[in-house]
């Protein structure tokens, strides 16, 4: 005979109260409290002794049942700290770490495009973006050192920046890059070999440009639309070749961060709205990219994305 173990208390009271005498709180809490069932009183009125007993021990069994249910609870406790696991693991991930050292920049504009000139020949050489938005661009060039932090860094807010890959150092180790475009930054283009372009051939410089443009389309499955000449060598040949690969505007630079330094390139010695600060994948990118923001920060001015103006 079972009584079963999830017999409620509210169903047993109803069940049994006529012929058991005994307070009823006492039942209801004889699931939780021990040594509440050994003051049942049995008493069953107009019953012969036989019938009685047979009554006594269906009533033992039943409290036996109770008990055995009782002696479950154990295990309902311990579910709780079951879940308890998984609700760890659901856990928010802690805050950036370098969330704190970004300063608190104002909110960028919403971006507008620039009309690029166009000679039909061309592709325009962008020293400054024609803005008159309170913003500068960051850009990242090379992509030899491809620091774990760094990515960390460039997912916090307030970071917007592009990458102009040079092809065969990015194929070193495309992952890195993915995970970086994956987490919003534009992936650009920065030859196959970096070197210099002024005064190479057209085809020579073409194949420069085409192919790591190529290259990166197929590696990042986008096509990148701006590029960075090496070394900032480039001539008029460089801006042919560049917009018979596809590309939009020839990209230069009015800054460029170094250990944690700038280098203002410009006669105001400030990051004016519009320009375009170069800082490269390497081993101090973590400093050169908040001394980058700061220095934004302190010209009044917001970090935006390139692409958000000249795509
Ligand atoms: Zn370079």
């Amino acid at each position: 005979m079972s009584f079963g173990c999830r017999t409620s208390p509210e169903l047993s009271r109803v069940s049994l109260s006529p012929s058991i005498s005994h307070h009823e709180t006492c039942f209801a809490d004889a699931l939780e409290t021990p040594g509440c069932e050994t003051a049942w009183n049995f008493n069953w009125p107009g019953t012969v002794p036989a019938v009685r007993k047979l009554l006594a021990i269906i009533s033992l069994l039943f409290l036996f049942a109770v008990s055995a249910c009782g002696g479950k609870e154990p295990r309902a406790q311990a579910e709780p700290e079951q879940r308890s696991t998984p609700k760890v693991e659901r856990m928010a991930a802690p805050p950036n770490a370098y969330a704190a050292q970004i300063p608190p920049f104002r909110r960028a504009p919403l971006p507008e495009r620039v009309v690029l000139p166009d000679d039909g020949v061309h592709a325009p050489l962008i020293k400054r973006v024609p803005t008159n938005h309170k913003v500068a661009f960051i850009t990242i060039d090379d992509g030899n050192k491809r620091l774990p932090e760094a990515h960390e860094l460039f997912r916090a807010p307030n970071t917007p920046a592009s990458a102009f890959l040079v092809s065969k150092i990015a194929a070193e180790d495309p992952a890195y890059f993915e995970r970086l475009k994956d987490d919003g930054m534009p992936i650009e283009a920065h030859s196959v070999n970096h070197i210099k372009l002024r005064g190479l051939s057209y085809e020579a410089q073409k194949a420069e440009i085409c192919g790591s443009v190529d290259a990166l389309e197929q590696m990042m499955g986008k096509r990148p639309t701006l590029f960075r000449p090496p070394y900032g060598e480039y001539d008029k040949t460089t801006l042919r070749a560049a917009r018979d690969c596809g590309i939009k505007a020839v990209l230069y630079w009015t800054q460029s961060v170094t250990d944690g330094n700038v280098y203002y390139q410009t006669p105001e010695k400030k990051v004016l709205a519009g320009d375009i600060i170069l800082l490269h994948f390497r081993d101090a990118i973590v400093g050169d990219i908040l001394a980058t923001l700061q220095a934004i920060y302190d010209s009044g001015l917001t970090p935006a994305l390139l692409e958000d103006y000249l795509g």
